[in-house]
């Protein structure tokens, strides 16, 4: 799936010596490592301003907590994403009410958002869509609804650094985006580290104070925050990494045009197997290559036999997971996310890919369904 051995071996000098710099600096939590990232990521999301902490998930909640978002509040998510979406709506105090995704990219559908809208509800504050799989979500849709409605709008750009919408970044198409650095992300760290991205002054200022037990001042606090600060040895690998990251998106996008072809040329787009749409918008940076068929489980299995590993992204949707079961969900309400999550499968998908490795992931594919 992801063989992060080879992009190491292409870095490993620079990334040793910046480790050694931190070491060497004696400086470990919110240096000035963490600073200069902050300013870095910020030009590259196209941001005035930068918050680095500890993992995308906090940053998830920090971002719904800097935005007020808290008891009695409802927040419109996506079904169809990592457990963190919405684990952190709740963690945040509020409740997630999900809405269903669009059959052909899988992100959350504006038309079913719209919908969703025209119910009164008094509750709801924010809508949080996810770039699932590098794929921003249809954010000029989404920003006009939240805008008549007066909701807030937070990115769940875990998935989408470098991605963009009508050529502007994910993380710089909402009040607030949530990144991780998650060792598989397109960027990432060597371990959990996140940030967030935001352009209102007012927001940036919670944000650092929530990330850092809600004081500006030691033993001050104004209110409770966390501890989710990051350690400067991840701001250094990131900073190292950073300048690469253009290339490496280049390169997925080219292994996603190679799977196109590969799969086109065997017969099986427009056969069994089912790509999934790119907007015209969206400039997608493949954090995952993942196509629709029948009879997945099956078709997993032999790709595995054959020394081929796939995943599920996900397998399970949100709104059916136990922990949230007290929301009142039923199998058949999200019929979409239910679907895709039977039929989703993703294929070995990083920068460094060889072609002769994909041709033989889509000859086990056409040989299962031969
Ligand atoms: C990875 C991911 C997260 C969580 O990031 P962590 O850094 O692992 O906490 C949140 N949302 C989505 C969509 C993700 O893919």
């Amino acid at each position: 799936m992801l063989d992060l051995s080879r992009q190491y071996a292409s870095i490993r000098g620079e990334m040793l010596a910046a480790v050694e710099r931190v070491c060497d600096s004696q400086r470990y939590i919110l240096s000035d490592e963490v600073a200069a990232f902050e300013r870095e990521f910020a030009a590259l999301c196209g941001t005035g301003d930068v918050v680095a902490c500890a993992s995308g998930t906090d940053a998830l909640w920090l971002a719904l907590a800097a935005a007020g978002i808290g008891a009695g509040h409802d927040v419109i998510t996506t079904p169809f994403s990592f457990f963190a979406t919405a684990s952190s709506i709740v963690r945040a105090g509020a409740q997630p009410v999900f809405v269903d995704i669009d059959p052909l990219t899988l992100n959350l559908d504006p038309a079913q958002v719209e919908r969703k809208l025209g119910t009164k509800c008094s509750r709801r504050r924010a809508i949080m869509p996810v770039h699932l799989y590098g794929q921003c979500a249809d954010m000029e849709s989404l920003n006009r609804m939240a805008a008549e409605h007066k909701l807030a709008m937070i990115e769940d750009a875990a998935q989408a650094i470098g991605a963009s919408w009508n050529g502007k970044p994910a993380g710089a198409l909402s009040l607030a985006a949530a990144f991780s650095f998650y060792p598989t992300k397109n960027l990432s760290a060597f371990g959990d580290a996140g940030a967030l991205t935001t352009s209102d002054p007012h927001t940036a200022e919670r944000l650092r104070l929530l990330r850092n037990h809600g004081g500006k001042q030691r033993y001050y606090h104004d209110e409770i925050g966390a501890n989710s600060r990051m350690d400067s040895i991840q701001a250094a690998v990131l900073r190292v990494k950073m300048p690469h990251l253009a290339r490496w998106n280049t390169g997925r996008r080219e292994r996603a045009a190679v799977y196109d072809r590969l799969l086109a040329t065997s017969g099986l787009t427009g056969g069994p197997v089912i790509r999934l749409n790119v907007s015209k918008q969206a400039h997608h940076v493949y954090h995952q290559y993942v196509v629709r068929v029948q009879k997945r489980d099956e078709l997993r299995k032999f790709l595995s036999e054959r020394g081929v590993s796939t995943e599920i992204y996900y397998p399970v949707p949100l709104h059916l997971q136990k922990c949230f079961a007290y929301l009142g969900y039923a199998p058949g309400d999200l019929p979409e996310a239910e679907r895709a999550a039977a039929e989703v499968l993703a294929l070995p998908m990083f920068p460094e890919l060889r072609e002769d490795e994909q041709r033989w992931v889509v000859e086990g594919i056409a040989e299962f369904f031969s």
